[in-house]
């Protein structure tokens, strides 16, 4: 059965300096999708190392490192978005990993087209523009690492108020 969750979504260095931050976070609620936290944050080495727990485990020391640098180069936005299989849909709208694969209409697929081949020959990380909790286990946990108790809201917006 579908279920409410929520997901943490990253407005990542790369979007933050471009100015993207009003655009991306339309359409999010354009979507319908409630925001019930938001924060920005200038991650640190240590909570890139939670952050992203297994991802030298995945792709190796190199692809880490590449990723930790680019995620502290600026601040970030960080947003809890509440909806129906939130996680899935939130995934579908920003797109695959790799922008040059990303479909158009996502959020990866519009707004950069950097190749996987390209970043692995210069060791640069894939600027994507966003990150997004990858699954129900991995959004639980981020939620609680990006949000305490009382940053994290309940409210009803207007469309649950009067339409469903
Ligand atoms: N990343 C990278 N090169 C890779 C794999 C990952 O630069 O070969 C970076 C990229 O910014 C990506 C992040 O590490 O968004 C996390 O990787 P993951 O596989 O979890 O992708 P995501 O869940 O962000 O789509
Ligand atoms: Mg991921």
């Amino acid at each position: 059965m579908a279920a409410t969750e929520r997901t943490l979504v990253l407005l990542k260095p790369d979007a933050v300096a471009r100015g993207l931050t009003g655009r991306l976070v339309q359409r999010f609620e354009d979507a319908g999708l409630k925001i019930v936290g938001l924060k920005m944050k200038h991650m640190d080495a240590d909570f890139t190392r939670k952050h992203y727990f297994d991802l030298e485990e995945r792709f190796g020391k190199g692809v880490y490192d590449a990723t930790a640098t680019y995620m502290q180069q600026g601040p970030v936005i960080a947003l809890l978005l509440e909806g129906v299989d939130a996680v899935a849909n939130v995934r579908r709208m920003i797109g695959t990993t790799f922008p040059a694969q990303a479909a158009p209409g996502t959020i990866r697929g519009d707004f950069a087209h950097m190749s996987k081949t390209y970043a692995e020959g210069t060791g640069k990380a894939i600027a994507n523009l966003v990150h997004a909790s990858g699954s129900v286990d991995e959004a639980k946990y981020e939620a609680q690492l990006w949000f305490a108790d009382e940053e994290q809201f309940d409210y009803q917006t207007l469309a649950e108020r009067y339409v469903f």
